[in-house]
C-alpha cells in the first residue's frame, strides 16, 4: 500500500482535497472496507437510500434537465436493479478463483484473488447524472474501496439530493462528495487515487488521463462517440423505426450510446423514411414540443450546438427549435454525405442524419471513415451474412442486432468502448472486476522440492 499522505506535503488552494483523500485513505488502511458483511451492508444502505430518495431524485432530475418522470424511473430503477445483482452475486464474486498450476510453477497450488485498491475518484456526467455517479459507486463499495463522487456542474440540483443522500448513508471518510466547478475536479485531480473512473466526453478523458499519468493511477474511461446505425433491406422496417426513436430521443438525444446517425440502404429509403415520419408523430404527436415525453437541451451552449447541425435544406421531418426553452424538435435530415458537418463529431441531441448505400462495400467503406471508433453500432437485418459481414468489418465498444440502447440494460454485459469512446468495462461483475486487483498468489510446498530448475544447469538443456 502507497505512503500515506502527511500534513506538510499538503500545501496552497488544494489543502482540502488533500485532507479529504487522506481521510479517506487512513479508513481504507484501517481495513474496515475489506470484509464481505462490510460491503454487503454499505449495498443495502444505498439501495434502501435510493428506494427512499426516488420522488427527490425524480424532481431534481426533472429541474436540472427537463427529465420526463418515466425516463427518472428508468434511471432511479436501473440503479436499484444493479445493486439487487451486485447483491446477490458478491459473495460469489468475492471467492478466490482456483486455476490450474503449470510445470515450471510445481510444486503448488494458484488462485487469484480480487482485491480492494484504496480509494477511488468517481466522476459523472450531466447526462445521466444520478445513474452514471450510482452505478460506478456500487462497482466500488462491492470490490472493498472507498469514493469521491465528484457530481457534473451542469445538474446542481441532482448534486444536492447526491450530497444529501450520502451523507445520510455513510461518513465521508468512506464516500465523500464534492459540487462544484472545475476548479474543484482539479484540485482533486492533483491527488493520488488508487483508480479514477470517469464517464464524460472524450476531450475531458484526455484531461483526466494526463492527471492520472502523474501518479500512475488506473483509469476507466466511459466516453462517447458517433454510433451508427444501419437499416438494412430485409430489416423489419416498423420496428425498427421505434427501436431507432426510443434510443434516439431517450433523453433528447443526450445519451452515450444514443443512435448517432443512420446508414439505410437505398432500396427501402423511401418506406423506411416514411416509417421513420409515422412513428415520430405516434410517439410525440403532431406537435412534438407540447409532448410531456421529450426532455429539453441541458443548457444554451448544448442548444446552439446542436441547432447548429440542422442543415435546413437537408431536414426530412422537424427542424423546429425554441431556444427559450432549449426545444428542438426530433429531426430527421436526408441525402446527408460523410463529409457534411454534422457527421464530424458527436451530435449528442435529437437530431439524426440519414445516409444511402446501395452495397456492402461501400456501407463498410462508410463505417470506417468515421472519426474514431463509436461506443456503440446497431443494426437491423434478418440475415446472418450481413449480421457477419458488418461485424468482422468493424470496431466499437458494443451493440445490438435489431434493437438500440438495451445492451446497457443487461448486467451480464460488459459496458465500455473501446480507443476514443474508452477503456474498461463495468455493469454487473464488470463493475467488481474493474474496481478490484486481481493478484496472483501461487501458493508451493516445503514438503518436497524438485531440483530441476536450480544451477548447474549443465547437460539440463539436453534433456529438453
Ligand atoms: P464532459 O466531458 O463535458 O463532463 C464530464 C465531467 O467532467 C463533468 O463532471 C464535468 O464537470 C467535468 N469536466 C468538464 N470539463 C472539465 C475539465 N476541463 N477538467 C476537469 N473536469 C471537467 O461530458 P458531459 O458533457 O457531461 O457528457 C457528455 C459526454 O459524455 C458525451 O461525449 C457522452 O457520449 C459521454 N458519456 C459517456 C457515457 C458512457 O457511459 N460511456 C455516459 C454518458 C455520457
Amino acid at each position: 500500500m502507497g505512503a500515506v499522505l502527511e500534513k506538510e506535503n499538503v500545501t496552497g488552494a488544494s489543502d482540502w482535497a488533500a485532507r479529504a483523500v487522506e481521510r479517506q485513505r487512513r479508513y481504507f488502511e484501517s481495513g474496515e472496507t475489506r470484509s464481505y458483511a462490510f460491503r454487503i451492508a454499505q449495498l443495502k444502505k444505498l439501495k434502501d437510500a435510493v428506494v427512499r430518495y426516488q420522488g427527490e431524485i425524480q424532481d431534481a432530475l426533472k429541474a436540472d434537465i427537463g427529465r420526463p418522470p418515466f425516463e427518472a424511473y428508468i434511471e432511479i430503477s436501473t440503479a436499484i436493479e444493479d445493486l439487487k445483482h451486485t447483491i446477490k452475486h458478491l459473495k460469489g464474486w468475492m471467492k478466490p478463483r482456483k486455476v490450474s498450476t503449470s510445470m515450471w510453477a510445481q510444486p503448488g497450488r494458484s488462485r487469484i484473488e480480487s482485491t480492494p485498491q484504496g480509494v477511488t475518484f468517481l466522476l459523472g456526467p450531466y447526462n445521466y447524472p444520478f445513474l452514471l455517479l450510482v452505478q460506478p459507486l456500487i462497482g466500488a463499495i462491492a470490490a472493498g474501496n472507498t469514493a469521491v463522487l465528484k457530481p457534473s456542474s451542469l445538474n446542481p440540483t441532482v448534486a444536492d439530493v447526491v450530497e444529501k443522500m450520502m451523507r445520510e448513508c455513510f461518513a465521508d471518510d468512506y464516500v465523500s462528495v464534492f459540487k462544484g466547478s472545475t476548479d474543484v475536479t482539479n484540485a482533486l485531480l492533483e491527488q493520488r487515487f488508487d483508480h479514477i473512473f470517469f464517464t464524460g466526453s472524450p476531450r475531458v478523458g484526455r484531461i483526466i488521463m494526463a492527471a492520472a499519468a502523474k501518479h500512475l493511477t488506473k483509469v476507466t474511461l466511459e466516453l462517447g462517440g458517433k454510433s451508427p446505425t444501419i437499416v438494412h433491406k430485409d430489416a423489419n422496417l416498423k420496428v425498427a423505426a421505434r427501436r431507432i426513436l426510443a434510443g434516439k430521443m431517450l433523453n433528447v438525444g443526450q445519451t452515450c450510446v444514443a443512435p448517432d446517425h443512420i446508414h439505410v440502404h437505398q432500396d427501402i429509403r423511401d418506406a423506411f423514411e416514411q416509417q421513420m415520419i409515422a412513428t415520430i408523430k405516434e410517439f410525440y404527436g403532431d406537435d412534438p414540443s407540447k409532448s410531456p415525453d421529450l426532455g429539453r437541451m441541458i443548457n444554451d451552449r448544448h442548444f446552439q450546438r446542436v441547432a447548429g447541425l440542422i442543415d435546413k435544406a437537408k431536414v426530412l421531418v422537424g427542424g423546429q427549435t425554441d431556444a427559450g426553452q432549449r426545444y428542438i424538435a426530433p429531426t430527421l435530415l436526408k441525402d446527408v454525405s460523410m463529409d457534411d458537418a454534422v457527421m464530424q463529431e458527436e451530435i449528442f441531441g435529437p437530431v439524426l442524419p440519414m445516409l444511402t448505400y446501395a452495397s456492402m462495400e461501400e456501407l463498410i467503406g462508410n463505417l470506417k471513415k468515421l472519426p474514431e471508433y463509436p461506443l456503440a453500432l446497431y443494426l437491423f437485418t434478418a440475415s446472418e451474412a450481413v449480421e457477419k459481414q458488418v461485424l468482422a468489418n468493424t470496431q466499437f465498444g458494443g451493440g445490438c442486432i435489431n434493437n438500440t440502447v438495451m445492451q446497457v440494460a443487461n448486467p451480464n454485459l460488459p459496458f465500455g468502448g473501446v480507443g476514443e469512446s474508452g477503456m474498461g468495462a463495468y455493469h454487473g461483475r464488470n463493475s467488481f472486476d474493474v474496481f478490484s486487483h486481481q493478484r496472483s498468489i501461487l501458493k508451493a510446498t516445503t514438503l518436497f522440492d524438485i531440483k530441476f530448475r536450480y544451477a548447474p544447469y549443465k547437460d539440463k538443456v539436453n534433456l529438453m
